[in-house]
């Protein structure tokens, strides 16, 4: 995976980087790589785009780094930092980079430990301790350790894809630090390189000898020095991440660092974002999972009592069971309520019509101690004059739900449109909560002065709440910022509080570090820096001597930034708008001045917050899943797009041969468009890379033989015999890999001499449909006409037996052929001749759709073309018409059915006596058309259909069958599709997707069925 070399390492091409923290030549960055190639076994990255994905993190930062390097070992690592110091390169360490504050960002050479350095090394259950290398994301860790009973308590928003070196780095918090502290609480050693190269082991300073004590000996020196400056000047929260941990000689905290009141030198490095040394692996203290917990849900009339209230709740957890006091203020609740899904579940937390809600969890061994407690809650609100207004929420699953919602809530919120955008820059101040009424207050008011506002959420319980004001960083933004940033630091400074208090200095707070502790404990933060880092090698000018926050030149976003004029294939109008930070609201669509007409902005939703680095459920990101690798992530996607659009990797913009590498295994899947929180559309953006790139590269033979499928299908079908010989002699997979790179090791469909519109399916008329008491327009797509047609007349019989008069679509005029979506057109590239067959389409569908009668279709890619795609093409409100009647075969029965209609059918289908899995198309999952399909085999007496979690099959349309991307493809179905169906010999397996079930008879040799065929299986039993 190595890149070429550098071709060109300009520090002038890194644009507006900041180019004092590196004087890397193009000759010192050639060097580095070749000899980073040569010595180690890591991946090099060199490349512009890959410099410049890794240029970002969830901040509003951009610096082009020399170079990324990703260790495949941490011996790696050590070997590049020696390189580094070699040739006077700095050296700045990755995780997850989801850091808020710019920490990952820097002109050095970005070390990535997250894609390799991520063993658990030790787990000591009896100790309750575990040793692990920095690069394991939290979530990994806990899943690790469950079968022990124990977890890793620091429960960051982002642990499926926090590092616990990141999280060390940032000193991190989660949301039930009340009970288990910050990070430094939980850290009992670390192994770290200082940039002479030494390997030094952190831990107790009372046991520590050598190099080590004589650093903690220091330390501690200036630490007595200045204990009158630490008393007066370090704040004396909880959450006061700032600056280093010089006072773990002279605790200010409520939380002492360590049980016994000893110093550990590891809380040093915890914290100091990786400006003093490079962490090698990390000791941490493990807890006991909880074994029960507990909501109360408090309804406030006021956002002000809410925060009032806060201190006196928190006077509950004295005995330890308080695990979270979370806030969820009314624009947050109004946002859910907005929202279908989250609806019932947040009216099941309301009591009337509150201002805010706080979510405050006990947590213990013994459930009927937890249930007093949420006596004691109601009680304490009654006292306060609030009486009856705590929902009590002893169940585990709706607590689940609720949590859910509150990170919807946030979600939406960061999927405003337009160049304005919620801000992170104090958003984790943190104040004495008694002060925190007024001082959320206070700084509402200064939000107002501002033009602007802040949403409201978070830690109630620590008094840091997450506030982002919306800003637009390309006109005024970065003066706004410092303006409010200047009144929050002096209400932060009147309530004592700190001014950083969970996310860390990076670039957005390091200046502020001198203010916060004053002249001379800054310096003697340069002390330290200097007795760990003399060379002034890791993260550079980070915490010490850090740039202005408001430095535009270091920004994603500068006022000078431009994107390249273009007009994209689809219609990204609705991208095209701008907002008003006041009230949020949104100007027409078309009206923002992007110069790409929308599709920039689109593209530019992607806030870098990582949440797309996940594992766990949800089809987001398969191909990352497989590869790990940032540019095979929807966020290294939408950061190569960002910088291909705005001319930052060359005059070739949308297609160029480093956008066509980041999305090569994309494979359209569309789960970040429902699982991104800002809502990244990267499927249909692949198909904006697609026409730019066959605009100037022309099609290939596949790309003609795989669009324009439908229009020779028909023709096909009569030589079927000859055509299905492919999949019986091998010497012509062989030939068909040769020339049309389709994988010899794959089958291909079978073609059927006797198609679905040569069956005699006897479909009723438009006229008949018209006059029909239950229409329906039963939409065969190309696939279950020509190569699996019984899912076709299943569908039909289903219908047929459930009292429905179906009509098959077909073109109204001419030919009378099949009516096409326009799929492997758009697939290949052809938007123009995708856009063709939508029309005829639209024309024949849309009268019947506007007269109300269902569009009902089989194949999921297929079918919610019409519900996305076709809403993009310029129909306008035909379209949308059409969208509101199209539905999937399941969707439309379980809609039936709930509403008493399918009485007749259920009245037909017997027991198949068989268990049943299903496994849901990607496309399915993205429009929230899973849930149907259960709801729809239920009819069958007896079914207890059990969905797979699985993310994608691996098949994707095309891609899996391309010789190429054939690895990839059995990597992501073997991820946990493959597993789950060979692990149920017996079972039906249900999957509407062709490519889905032509993956599961590939892989697990098993014949999947379309969930028509198993309803029709039911009535023939
Ligand atoms: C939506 C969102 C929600 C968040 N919620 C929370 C939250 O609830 N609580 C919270 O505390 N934070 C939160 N954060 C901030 C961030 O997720 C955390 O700080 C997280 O722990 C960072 O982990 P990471 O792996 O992404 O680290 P990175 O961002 O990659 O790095 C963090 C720091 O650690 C340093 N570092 C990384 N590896 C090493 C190493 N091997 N040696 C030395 N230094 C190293 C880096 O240089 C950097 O300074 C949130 C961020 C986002 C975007
Ligand atoms: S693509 Fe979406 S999920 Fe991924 S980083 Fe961007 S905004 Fe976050
Ligand atoms: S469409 Fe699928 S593969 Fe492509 S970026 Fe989105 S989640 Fe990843």
């Amino acid at each position: 995976m190595n890149a070429p070399l550098p071709l060109e390492i300009a520090r002038e091409a890194a644009g507006n980087a900041y180019d004092t923290v590196s004087q890397a030549s193009n000759e010192v960055a050639g060097r580095l790589a070749q000899r980073l190639a040569a010595e180690t076994q890591g991946e090099v990255l060199f490349s512009p785009a890959d410099r410049g994905r890794y240029a970002t993190d969830a901040s509003i930062y951009q610096v082009v780094p020399v170079g990324v390097f990703v260790p495949k070992s941490a011996e790696d690592a050590r070997i590049a930092l020696d390189i580094c110091r070699d040739l006077k390169v700095p050296v700045v360490p990755r995780g997850g980079g989801t850091s808020q504050c710019g920490q990952t960002v820097g002109a050095g050479l970005v070390i990535d430990f997250s894609k390799h350095v991520r063993k658990v090394l030790e787990v000591d259950a009896a100790q309750r301790t575990a040793t692990v290398e920095p690069g394991i994301v939290l979530d990994h860790l806990n899943a690790h350790l469950k079968k022990t009973g124990l977890w890793y308590p620091v429960d960051v928003s982002t642990a499926a894809q926090a590092t616990l070196g990141g999280m060390a780095g940032n000193n991190s918090c989660g949301s039930r630090s009340i009970a288990y502290g910050n990070m430094v609480h939980n850290v009992l050693g670390a192994q770290a390189w200082t940039s002479d190269g030494q390997l030094h082991t952190f831990g107790r300073f009372d046991e520590a000898g050598g190099a080590v004590r004589a650093l903690g000996e220091r330390v501690r020196d200036l630490a007595l020095a200045l204990a009158p400056e630490i008393e007066a000047n370090w704040p004396k929260v909880l959450r006061r991440v700032a600056g280093y941990n010089l006072d773990v000689f002279h605790n200010q905290n409520e939380k002492p660092y360590t049980k016994d009141g000893s110093v550990n030198l590891a809380h040093l490095l915890v914290g100091s974002e990786g400006t003093l040394a490079l962490t090698r692996s990390l000791k941490l203290q493990l807890s006991e999972l909880p074994r029960h917990k507990v909501l109360g849900v408090v309804n406030f009339p006021t956002f002000y009592q809410a925060m009032d209230s806060a201190q006196h709740i928190v006077k509950l957890g004295t005995d330890g069971t308080l695990t979270a006091v979370e806030l969820v203020d009314r624009t947050m609740i109004d946002l859910s309520l907005q929202n279908p899904a989250f609806a019932p579940t947040v009216r099941t937390a309301l009591i009337g019509r509150p201002d805010a809600l706080l979510l405050v969890e006990f947590a213990g061994a013994d459930k009927a101690a937890l249930a007093r407690k949420l006596s004691e809650l109601e009680q304490l609100m009654g006292d306060l004059g609030l009486p009856g207004s705590v929902v009590l929420m002893s169940d585990e699953a709706p607590q689940k739900n609720l949590w859910e919602v509150r990170k919807a809530g946030l979600n939406i919120m960061m999927s405003l449109k337009g160049d304005g955008k919620p801000v992170s820059f104090i958003e984790d101040c943190a104040v004495p909560l008694q002060h925190l009424a007024e001082y959320t207050d206070a700084l509402t008011q200064v939000f107002r002065k501002h033009g602007t506002k802040g949403t409201w959420y978070a830690h109630a319980s620590v008094g840091t709440l997450h506030v982002r004001p919306i800003l637009d960083m390309r006109r005024n933004g970065a003066p706004e910022m410092r303006a409010i940033a200047e009144e929050a630091s002096a209400l932060v400074r009147k309530y004592k509080g700190a001014y950083s208090g969970e996310h860390g200095d990076g670039l957005c707070r390091g200046e502020w570090i001198r203010w916060q502790f004053g002249p001379k404990i800054d310096d003697a933060f340069r002390e330290i820096k200097r007795m760990f880092d003399p060379l002034d090698l890791l993260s550079p000018r980070r915490i010490i001597d850090p740039p202005r926050m408001d430095d535009t030149r270091l920004m994603r976003f500068p006022p000078t930034y431009k994107v390249i004029p273009l007009q994209p294939a689809l219609d990204w109008s609705a991208w095209d708008v701008q907002n008003d930070p006041a009230t949020e609201k949104t100007t027409a669509p078309g009206t923002g001045g992007d110069q790409a007409k929308g599709l920039a902005k689109a593209v530019e939703m992607c806030n870098n917050n990582g949440h797309c680095r996940k594992f766990d459920a949800g089809t987001m990101c398969p191909s990352y899943r497989v590869t790990r690798d940032e540019k095979h992530l929807t966020r290294g996607r939408a950061n190569t797009l960002r910088l291909a659009l705005s001319g930052q990797l060359g005059p070739d913009g949308l297609a160029s041969e480093d956008v066509r590498e980041a999305l090569e295994l994309c494979v359209s899947c569309k789960g970040c468009k429902r699982d991104c929180p800002t809502g990244v559309d990267m499927a249909r953006m692949k198909i904006e890379f697609l026409a730019a790139d066959r605009r100037k590269n022309g099609f290939s033979l596949k790309d003609r033989l795989i669009g324009r499928l439908p229009d020779y299908a028909a023709t096909a079908s009569r030589f079927a015999g000859l055509l299905n010989l492919r999949n019986r002699v091998p010497l012509l997979a062989k030939l068909g890999e040769k020339f049309l790179g389709l994988s010899a090791q794959r089958s291909l469909p079978e073609w059927e001499s006797c198609h679905f519109f040569q069956a005699g399916v006897p479909g009723a008329s438009r006229e008949e449909l018209l006059a029909a008491q239950r229409p329906v327009v039963l939409f065969v797509d190309t696939f279950n006409a020509f190569f699996e047609s019984a899912n076709a007349k299943a569908a039909f019989h289903v219908l047929a037996a459930a009292g429905y008069t179906v009509h098959i679509a077909s073109k109204e005029t001419g030919d009378g052929k099949h009516l096409c979506c326009g799929r492997t057109y758009l697939a290949s590239g052809m938007v123009d001749e995708a856009r063709a067959k939508a029309t005829e389409l639209v024309d024949a569908l849309h009268p019947l759709a506007a007269k109300g009668i269902p569009v009902v279709g089989l194949e999921p890619s297929c079918l919610l073309s019409l519900r996305d795609e076709f809403t993009a093409m310029g129909f306008g409100e035909r379209a949308r018409v059409l969208a509101g009647q199209a539905l999937l075969l399941e969707e439309f029965l379980a809609r039936e059915a709930a509403a008493g209609r399918l009485e007749e059918l259920r009245g037909k289908l017997k027991p198949l006596d068989k268990p049943i899995l299903v496994h849901g198309h990607c496309h399915q999952k993205a429009f929230g058309a899973i849930s149907p399909v259960l709801d729809v085999l239920k009819l069958v007496p007896g079914a207890q259909p059990q969905l797979i979690e699985s993310s994608c099959c691996g098949m994707a349309g095309s891609f899996g069958y391309e010789a190429k991307h054939h690895a990839v493809s059995m990597q992501m179905a073997e991820l946990s599709l493959l597993p789950a169906v060979r692990s149920a010999p017996d079972a039906l397996v249900v999957a509407d997707g062709t490519s889905c079930r032509h993956q599961i008879h590939d892989g697990a040799q098993r014949q999947a069925l379309h969930a028509a065929v198993v309803l029709e299986m039911a009535l023939r039993a």
